[in-house]
């Protein structure tokens, strides 16, 4: 079906539209990831990248429309990279923008008889505006929540990836056991050598 995914696998459409956002940003963007430079993505590679981070969308992403998701995941990475230096306001104007630009417009839809349920995007919207206009939305609802630093950057050096962060006490500073292992082994190293 050429519709949103539902959102009722995780925990409702936003966390859904967090994970999908998180996994784009990550897919088609950054420069370095675990320590490593990251390849720029092309054709069929940054093709498949997309629809890999979007699950299963039935051959709805061609090069154009990755391209244009590449674009979405890159204004998403700005976002994240605003609210990782504290800067809302900053990261506010440019939600503000994305919310503008996709056209969101809650509506209340159903299909055939199943029951009603909230989609973000205009009724007219495309598959990318749709997209991003869920994206928007979601990450919009949490940074107006009381969880601003859900969703952040890899504190580890030479790597960009973006995280979620499900702790209750939101400590988590790395995207994952690579960069924790790597920056823990790079501290081990420069006590040894210092003492
Ligand atoms: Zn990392």
């Amino acid at each position: 079906m050429a519709d949103e995914p539902e959102g009722n696998k995780v925990d409702g459409h936003h966390a859904m539209h967090l994970e999908a956002g998180v996994a784009l940003i990550n897919a088609l963007t950054g420069q370095h990831v675990h320590g490593r430079p990251k390849p720029g993505l092309d054709g069929d590679e940054l093709v498949r990248a997309a629809a890999g981070a979007l699950g299963p969308v039935d051959g709805q992403v061609d090069l154009a429309v990755a391209e244009r998701l590449r674009i979405v995941a890159s204004r998403l990475r700005e976002i994240i990279e605003s609210l990782s230096r504290r800067d809302r306001d900053q990261a506010a104007g440019l939600l503000n923008g994305m919310l503008a630009d996709s056209r969101a417009r809650p509506h209340l839809h159903r299909h055939g008889e199943q029951s009603w349920h909230l989609h973000f995007h205009s009724p007219d919207a495309d598959f990318v505006q749709q997209w991003a206009a869920g994206l928007a939305v979601s990450v919009a609802a949490a940074l107006g929540d009381h969880i601003p630093h859900r969703v952040g950057l890899c504190a580890a050096p030479r790597c960009d990836q973006v995280y979620i962060d499900a702790s209750q006490a939101q400590i988590k500073r790395f995207c994952g056991l690579a960069c924790q292992n790597r920056v823990k082994a790079a501290a081990y190293r420069a006590r040894r050598s210092g003492s």
